[in-house]
């Protein structure tokens, strides 16, 4: 009698566990028009110390290793990048193009069509002053929520409008707040764009109660390779990115741009 009664209810609870699965994969099914694993994702990681990269989960840089997407420098020569995200224009990208210049540093600047449409001269700049101009997506959406063809529609009309403004794109993505899957990371390169994540990243989004934090944040994470992620957005970031910089320089590492012409060895 017992044994009967667990089989029922063992078989009750698989009924569940199946009707879960199953809708489950009901919601799924727009999004799998290519049949690729479309699992909602969010670049992430456990920080570790100056000197040390973060701790970043084998799903993730598996995923960004398969589909070409980079989250580190080549590692071996104290060099990070310097990455900036830009949703809208908050009257901030002028200083901090300014501090680029007196540094001499490069850097990429990823934004919205919003930011295009709305800051096309800060555009041109950009680019006129040697920095890259990334695709953030048109409208800063959650692409794992988006068809195929929504999807190709968000990278493709920026760019078409970053052509447009600069005459040429520099074919790297970043998806809007991190979030991805293997279908948004197969869709990019497909469409010929590299996605670039990050190794340092700050909660640069709502204003700091003691902006030296920005600072901070940077520096007790700084590693060899690392792609540091900034919000253009962001006044602290601003006012701190001459400090930032400096201090990065001041712990032995230099800036170098995300892509950078490759030197023929010399025969
Ligand atoms: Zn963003």
């Amino acid at each position: 009698m017992m044994l009967g009664k667990a089989k029922w209810l063992l078989i009750a609870g698989l009924a569940v566990l199946l009707a879960v699965a199953w809708a489950a994969a009901g919601t799924d099914l727009v999004s799998r028009e290519q049949g690729v694993d479309n699992t909602r994702l969010s670049w992430g990681f456990v920080k570790r110390g100056a000197g040390k990269p973060p701790l970043i989960d084998r799903t993730l840089t598996d995923l960004a290793d398969q589909y070409g997407a980079l989250y580190m420098l080549t590692t071996g020569n104290r060099t990070v990048a310097l990455t900036f995200n830009l949703g809208y224009e908050a009257g901030y990208t002028d200083d901090i193009l300014k501090v680029l210049e007196q540094e001499g540093i490069r850097a990429a600047f990823f934004v919205t069509g919003h930011w295009l449409e709305t800051a096309p001269a800060l555009a041109k700049q950009v680019v006129q002053e040697g920095h890259l101009l990334g695709n953030h997506s048109w409208s800063h959406k959650d692409l794992t929520a988006l068809s195929d063809e929504e999807v190709r529609l968000e990278i493709m009309r920026w760019d078409e409008a970053a052509r447009d403004l600069v005459g040429d794109t520099h074919g790297l993505f970043r998806p809007p707040a991190g979030v991805f899957s293997e279908r948004v990371l197969k869709l990019a390169r497909d469409l010929g764009y590299s996605t670039v994540f990050w190794t340092i990243a700050i909660v640069d989004w709502v204003p700091m109660e003691d902006p030296s934090l920005a600072v901070r944040g940077v520096v007790n994470y700084l590693h060899d390779g690392a792609i540091i992620m900034l919000h253009g957005t962001s006044q602290d970031v601003a006012e701190q990115l001459e400090v930032i910089v400096d201090s990065v320089i001041a712990a032995g590492y230099r800036f170098r741009p995300l892509l950078e012409p490759i030197t023929p060895p010399a025969r």
